[in-house]
C-alpha cells in the first residue's frame, strides 16, 4: 500500500466507490480507497441492501440524485450480470389519505421532470399479477425506477475508477485515526501503516462518528436496525429466471416493501420500534440479530396484498443496520477542518448521484445541485447533542414512510429555543412552529377576532391543516395598521476588524463598501454564480458589519463566511444571534407608534430606508434598521436579551392606541409573498443566478474582484432560460401548497417554490422558475393541485405596493 495520497476515501461501500469513481473522471488521481471488509462485499450495509431504488421524494435535489443514480447504475455489470433492473416502481395506497398522499407524491415528481403516472388497481395487478386488486384504491407507477444489485453496483464503480488510473482500492485496512495538525487534515493512521494525504472523504455509514469524533466534527447520526426477509420459491413465481422483472412496490400505509427476486418474493417492513444502535456498537459488520417479533405483523400484512404468501416460508432473512440523520438528510461536503470531507447517510438510492456531487463539491466547489439540505454544515448546536441525536433519529426511522404534512412540526423536542417575550406570546394563545427548533408563532389565537373584521374565508382539508384563517386576519391588519413580530431567529454574524471591509467585499455581489449607517441587500455567489445567501450587511462603524441571514441557513452562512475568511487574523467574525433578540414593528401605523416611545426623528428624511441606527426606547437600547421584509413601513428592532421582554411591553403599550397585532410567520410569509420577497431555500439557492431570480439589481459586477463574478458577467451575457415569475390562480377560491408541477397542456414547465395568499390584493399568489418564453404577463399555464387542473396566469410584480409608497 502506497504511504502516501492525495485523497484517501475510507469506506469502500456503494458512496465510497462512487465517490471514487466521479472524482477519478474529474481528473483527480492518487485516490486511495480503504476498507476494514473485503472487496466489495465488504460487510457495510451495500453488503446487503435489496437495492430498491424509489425515486419521489419532496426534496428536488434528493429525487435528482435518484434518477442520476438510475441511468448510471444503467450502464454497468459486473461478473458477467447487470448491475440494475429498470423495472420501474409503484407505491400502492389502501386508504384514501393515501390515494390522495400518492398523487400528491406523483405530482411533485411530475414538477421535479420525472415521468410518473397514476394506475387503477387493475392496472397495478397487470404488472405485479401476484397482487390482489381488489386490496388497494390504486398506485402511483415510476418507470424511471428500479433495482440495483448494491455491492455489485460499487464493484462496477470501483473497477471504472481503477481502471482510469485515478483510483487505488484496498481491502482488509483497518483506519484508526485520522491525524489533525496545525488545523488540518495531514494523514490517515491504519493497522498497515500511516498515509500522508491531503484531504479525507469519510464514507464509513454506520460507523461515521468512530472516526468523524476524533478529528473533532459531529455527525448528528444513528445506526437503525431494519430486516426484511426472501420467501422459498413460489409457483405463481415459476420462470421467473432473472433477478428482477416487476416494478418494485410499496405499501406505505404499512410501511412496508416488496420486490421479486427470481422466483422468490422479499418483502421488507418498517413497522415495529425502532432499534436504535450507537456507531460504537455497531462491530465489525452491518449485521444485527433477526427480531422474530418485528417481522410477525409483517407476514400477515403482505398475505392480505399478495394472497398467494399464505402459508408460505421465509427461509431467508437479513437484519442489517442503516443510518438515520435527525433531519433524515444525508451528511454531505466540507466540515469545518480543513481536508475532512464526509459522505455519510447516503441510500443506494441517492449513491450514484451523491458521489457526482461529492466530487464536483471537491473540485470547483460549486456542485451542479443545490446542497443546502444535505450539507453536514447545516447543524445548530441543539442538533449535535446525544439527546436530540438519539430521539430524533429513532423518530426518522419510525415515520419513514407517514404522511407528512409540509408544514407538520415535531411533537419532541419542544421549548428549546424561546424569545424573552415568549409568556406574553403563550398568553396571547400563540399556535408555535419551529423553525430551527426555536419557537416562533405562527399565528395567535387571541386574533381570532381579525377574521371576522377582515372577512378572511376558511379552508378545509389538507390546505387547512396547520393552517388558519387568523394568519389572514393578522396579514390584514398589518397591512391596515400594524404587526409586531418575533424576528429573533434572524442570523446576525458580526465582522469586525481591519479586513472586514475587504472581505465582505470578496464575498458580496453588492456594493458594502457605504457609509456607516447603510444597509445593503445583497446575495454571496458560489464560483459558478449562483446564490449562495441572501442576506442584508449593515455597516455599524469603519470596521464593524453586522451580517443578519436567514435563522434557519444560519449554520450554513456561518460555515460559508468563515470558510472564506482570511487566515492573518485581520478579519473577526462573531455569531452573536443569542445575543440579541429582535421584533419587526410593521404596517402604516409603525411611525405613528414608534414616535411615541422612541426618542429622535423618525421621519423619512430623519430615518430613511435602508439605514440603521441606535435608538432609546425608554431605557432600553435598541439599534433599529429601517427595512422590511413585509413591504410595510416600519422597523426591525435589536436588543440584548436583558432587555427583550420591556422592550416588547413598552411597543404593546403603545400599541393599543394604534390598533396593533402581534403577527406570526403565517402572516410574515404571505405578507412578502404579495410584495414578492425571495426567500432563500425556496426561491433562491446556488441553481438560481441573480438574472434569473430577477435579483440582478442587487449586484455590482463592475464594483472590483467577488466570488462569483467572472460567472455572474457570463450570465448577464447570455440571455436566461428561465425566470422565476409571479402567477396568480385565475379562481380565487383555489389554493395550492408548493411544489406542485406548473405545466402547459402535458409539457411541465417547473414547480412552484411558494404559495399563499395574497390577502391585500385578493389573489392566490404562487412563484416558479418557468421558461423565458413563458415569463411574460399574461401567459396561461396550469397547475395541477391533488387531481385537479388548477389555471394560473404569469402577473407582473410585485402585485402589492409596486410603486413603493407604502414604505416611506
Ligand atoms: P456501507 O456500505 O456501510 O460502507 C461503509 C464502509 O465503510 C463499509 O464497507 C465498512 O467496512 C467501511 N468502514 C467502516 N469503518 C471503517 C474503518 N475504520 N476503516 C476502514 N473501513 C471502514 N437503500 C436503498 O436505497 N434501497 C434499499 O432497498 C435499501 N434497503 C436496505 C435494507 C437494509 C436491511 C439495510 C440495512 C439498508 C438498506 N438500504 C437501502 C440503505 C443502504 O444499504 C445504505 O444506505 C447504503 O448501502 C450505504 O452505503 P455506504 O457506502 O455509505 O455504506
Amino acid at each position: 500500500m502506497s504511504d502516501s495520497a492525495r485523497l484517501v476515501i475510507i469506506g469502500a461501500g456503494i458512496v465510497g466507490c462512487s465517490a471514487a469513481y466521479h472524482l477519478s473522471r474529474l481528473g483527480w488521481r492518487e485516490i486511495l480507497v480503504l476498507d476494514q471488509g473485503p472487496l466489495y462485499e465488504t460487510g457495510g450495509s451495500t453488503s446487503h441492501a435489496p437495492g430498491i431504488l424509489f425515486g419521489t421524494n419532496p426534496s428536488p435535489t434528493m429525487a435528482r440524485m435518484a434518477e442520476y443514480s438510475a441511468r448510471l447504475f444503467d450502464g454497468f455489470e459486473f461478473e458477467g450480470e447487470p448491475c440494475w433492473y429498470p423495472v420501474g416502481s409503484i407505491e400502492v395506497a389502501t386508504t384514501p389519505e393515501r390515494q390522495q398522499e400518492i398523487r400528491r407524491r406523483c405530482n411533485y415528481s411530475r414538477g421535479f421532470g420525472a415521468e410518473a403516472e397514476m394506475l387503477s388497481p387493475e392496472q397495478v395487478a397487470e404488472m405485479v399479477p401476484i397482487i390482489d386488486p381488489g386490496a388497494i384504491t390504486g398506485g402511483f407507477h415510476r418507470p424511471g425506477d428500479g433495482v440495483a444489485r448494491a455491492w455489485q453496483c460499487a464493484g462496477a464503480l470501483a473497477r471504472e475508477a481503477t481502471a482510469s488510473g485515478g483510483a487505488e482500492f484496498r481491502g482488509g485496512t483497518s483506519v484508526t485515526d485520522i491525524e489533525v495538525r496545525d488545523g488540518r487534515v495531514r494523514a490517515v493512521v491504519t493497522d498497515q501503516g500511516r498515509v500522508a494525504c491531503e484531504q479525507v472523504l469519510l464514507c464509513t455509514n454506520i460507523w461515521g462518528s468512530v472516526l468523524s469524533d476524533r478529528v473533532p466534527v459531529t455527525l448528528p447520526m444513528m445506526a437503525c436496525a431494519h430486516q426484511y426477509a426472501l420467501t422459498e420459491p413460489l409457483p405463481e413465481l415459476a420462470g421467473e429466471t432473472g433477478h428482477c422483472a416487476m416494478p418494485a412496490l410499496r405499501h406505505q400505509d404499512r410501511a412496508m416493501y416488496f420486490k421479486q427476486q427470481a422466483d422468490r418474493w422479499c418483502t421488507g417492513s418498517y413497522r415495529h420500534e425502532p432499534h436504535i444502535i450507537s456507531p460504537y456498537e455497531v462491530g465489525t459488520d452491518a449485521y444485527w440479530d433477526w427480531v422474530e417479533e418485528d417481522f410477525a405483523v409483517a407476514i400477515d400484512d403482505a398475505i392480505e396484498l399478495f394472497p398467494p404468501l399464505r402459508g408460505r416460508r421465509y427461509d431467508s432473512r437479513v437484519c442489517g443496520m442503516f443510518v438515520f440523520s435527525v433531519d433524515g438528510f444525508p451528511m454531505m461536503g466540507p466540515t469545518a477542518v480543513p481536508g475532512f470531507w464526509v459522505g455519510v447517510g447516503i441510500w443506494v438510492t441517492h449513491s450514484g448521484g451523491a458521489g457526482k456531487l461529492i466530487a464536483e463539491w471537491m473540485t470547483s466547489g460549486a456542485p451542479e445541485w443545490d446542497t443546502r439540505e444535505m450539507d453536514i454544515s447545516r447543524f445548530f448546536p441543539h442538533q449535535q447533542t446525544r439527546e436530540y441525536i438519539g430521539a430524533r433519529s429513532w423518530q426518522n426511522y419510525a415515520e419513514v414512510y407517514d404522511i407528512v404534512h409540509p408544514k407538520q412540526q415535531m411533537e419532541k423536542p419542544r421549548n428549546l429555543r424561546v424569545s424573552p417575550w415568549h409568556e406574553q406570546q403563550r398568553q396571547l394563545r400563540a399556535e408555535f412552529f419551529v423553525p430551527a427548533g426555536w419557537e416562533v408563532p405562527q399565528w395567535y389565537g387571541a386574533n381570532a377576532g381579525l377574521v371576522e373584521e377582515f372577512g378572511i374565508p376558511p379552508r378545509a382539508g389538507w390546505e387547512a391543516e396547520h393552517w388558519s384563517p387568523i394568519e389572514g386576519g393578522e396579514h390584514m391588519c398589518t397591512r391596515e395598521r400594524a404587526g409586531l413580530f418575533d424576528i429573533s431567529p434572524i442570523a446576525k454574524f458580526e465582522v469586525t476588524g481591519r479586513g472586514a471591509l475587504g472581505f465582505l467585499q470578496r464575498l458580496a455581489a453588492n456594493d458594502v463598501d457605504r457609509p456607516v449607517g447603510k444597509v445593503v441587500y445583497t446575495s454571496m455567489l458560489t464560483a459558478s454564480g449562483g446564490i449562495r445567501a441572501d442576506l442584508t450587511v449593515v455597516r455599524r462603524s469603519a470596521d464593524n458589519f453586522w451580517v443578519l441571514t436567514g435563522g434557519a441557513t444560519r449554520m450554513l452562512d456561518l460555515a460559508w463566511l468563515r470558510r472564506h475568511a482570511p487566515e492573518d487574523g485581520s478579519v473577526g467574525i462573531a455569531d452573536v444571534t443569542s445575543a440579541y433578540a429582535a421584533l419587526g414593528l410593521w404596517g402604516p401605523r409603525a411611525r405613528d407608534l414608534m414616535q411615541e416611545v422612541a426618542a429622535g426623528d423618525l421621519s423619512h428624511g430623519g430615518f430613511p430606508y435602508y439605514t440603521a441606527r441606535h435608538l432609546e426606547i425608554g431605557s432600553i437600547p435598541v439599534y433599529a434598521l429601517r427595512v422590511s421584509f413585509v413591504g410595510e413601513l416600519g422597523w426591525e428592532l435589536y436588543v440584548p436579551v436583558e432587555f427583550g421582554l420591556r422592550l416588547w411591553e413598552a411597543i404593546w403599550e403603545a400599541g393599543s392606541s394604534w390598533g396593533l397585532c402581534a403577527a406570526g410567520g403565517g402572516a410574515f410569509d404571505s405578507l412578502r409573498l404579495e410584495k414578492g420577497y425571495r426567500l432563500w431555500g425556496s426561491e433562491l439557492h446556488t441553481e438560481y443566478d441573480p438574472y434569473e431570480a430577477g435579483l440582478a439589481w442587487t449586484t455590482r459586477p463592475e464594483k472590483g474582484e467577488f466570488l462569483g463574478r467572472e460567472a455572474l458577467r457570463r450570465r448577464r451575457d447570455q440571455a436566461p432560460r428561465r425566470r422565476l415569475c409571479c402567477m396568480t390562480l385565475d379562481n380565487p377560491d383555489d389554493v395550492a401548497m408548493g411544489r406542485e408541477p406548473v405545466q402547459d397542456g402535458e409539457r411541465v414547465l417547473g414547480y412552484v417554490t411558494s404559495a399563499g395568499m395574497g390577502f391585500a390584493v385578493g389573489r392566490f399568489i404562487l412563484y416558479a422558475y418557468l421558461p423565458s418564453a413563458y415569463a411574460r404577463s399574461g401567459t396561461r399555464v396550469q397547475v395541477r393541485y391533488f387531481d385537479r387542473v388548477l389555471p394560473a396566469t404569469v402577473a407582473d410584480e410585485p402585485l402589492y405596493d409596486p410603486g413603493r409608497e407604502k414604505i416611506s
